[in-house]
């Protein structure tokens, strides 16, 4: 049987003989102690990219979210953070677990916009009786979805006027960047502070930087390691990061092209909708059977996908054209043999 197609996400890519050659080459040191070269390079490189002062590196997206968001705000401080975006929803609740910082959610529309008036209507008085608000949270791409050029300094011009500080989860950064065809650092020019990860889409196997002003990061530092992130001989895996920065940001467009192609090829067939996003993810509904039964049936083909009502499929480094065109091949087929076998029960 062929290899598995794993299209669950961009998170399960393994590093490739390159970047494994540049972690074994990797110089290091103790990044406590502030001596590792490597992890520095990979900060500096980061920072430049995002025309930010500094960066952090640290294990995860959902650590370097909430260090940030601890940098910012203070106990009994708030942000504003979309009803269904990661900081709010997929992380734990670790901003008021952690942080003590209350999540005050405002609804996104299906570009993953807020309404940028009724989110400045939930900034609190200045009022003992309410959290402050402090800081407006994005996220771009959002559910595969690069934000409006437009939506985002309408987003910096509101919050700005209201005094609140801007942070970015930038998980997926780059596949923004690449769907607007302009640097990272067109769109990471909104905001204070930005997390991107280096172990989705840009096929490092383990990382996130955080960017921002120097004093900022400073205090993300600190927090970094109050929550157990502050790692040793961490080049080894900053190498990696480094790689994927220098050789995997581009060819995202390929990511995009090859989802592009899937959703056409989807499209096509009878019994399904398709959703687009414009990056490496589209979303798939079965008209007649479940979609818990379609993944089952495609897992049985060696095809792995994030299950639910709505099926995510998301292209990435280890999936190449001839296994976009199994997919499209062998769909017909299970669709068929499931709805035949639903009428016969
Ligand atoms: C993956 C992701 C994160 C967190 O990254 P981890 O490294 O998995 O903790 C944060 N935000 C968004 C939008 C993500 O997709």
């Amino acid at each position: 049987m062929s290899h598995t197609i794993d299209l669950r996400s961009d998170t399960v890519t393994r590093p490739t003989e390159a970047m494994r050659r540049a972690m074994a080459a990797a110089e290091v040191g103790d990044d406590v102690y502030a001596e590792d070269p490597t992890v520095s390079r990979l900060e500096t490189l980061s920072a430049d990219m995002l025309g930010m002062e500094a960066g952090l590196f640290v294990p995860s997206g959902t650590q370097g979210n909430l260090a940030a968001l601890m940098a910012h705000c203070e106990r009994g401080d708030e942000y504003i953070v979309g009803h269904n975006a990661h900081t709010y929803q997929f992380e734990g609740g670790g901003a008021a677990v952690l942080g003590s910082i209350q999540p005050q959610p405002v609804p996104l529309d299906d570009q993953g916009c807020m309404d940028l008036d009724a989110a400045m209507a939930a900034i609190k008085p200045d009022d003992a009786h309410f959290a402050r608000t402090r800081l407006l949270c994005l996220e771009n791409t959002w559910w595969g979805r690069a934000l409006p050029m437009a939506y985002l300094k309408g987003a910096e011009d509101k919050a700005r006027s209201h005094g609140l500080a801007m942070h970015l989860d930038g998980a997926r950064l780059f596949n923004a960047a690449v769907a607007h065809d302009c640097p990272a650092a067109d769109i990471t020019r909104h905001f204070d502070s930005v997390s991107f990860c280096l172990s989705k889409g840009l096929g490092a196997p383990v990382g996130s930087v955080v960017c921002g002003n120097r004093a900022l990061i400073d205090r993300a530092r600190r927090w970094r390691k109050v929550l157990g992130g502050g790692m040793r001989q961490a080049g080894i895996i900053a190498a990696a990061g480094i790689h994927a920065l220098e050789h995997h940001v581009a060819r995202l467009a390929e990511d995009h092209q090859r989802a592009e192609r899937l959703a056409a090829g989807l499209e096509a067939i009878d019994g399904l909708r398709v959703f687009r996003t414009g990056t490496n993810m589209l979303m798939l509904e079965p008209r007649v059977v479940t979609g818990t039964a379609l993944a089952e049936a495609l897992a049985g083909e060696g095809i792995r996908v994030n299950p639910g009502a709505r099926l995510r499929l998301v292209t990435h480094l280890d999936v190449d054209d001839a296994d976009i065109e199994r997919v499209i091949a062998v769909m017909p087929r299970l669709l068929d043999s499931l709805a035949s076998s639903e009428h016969a029960t």
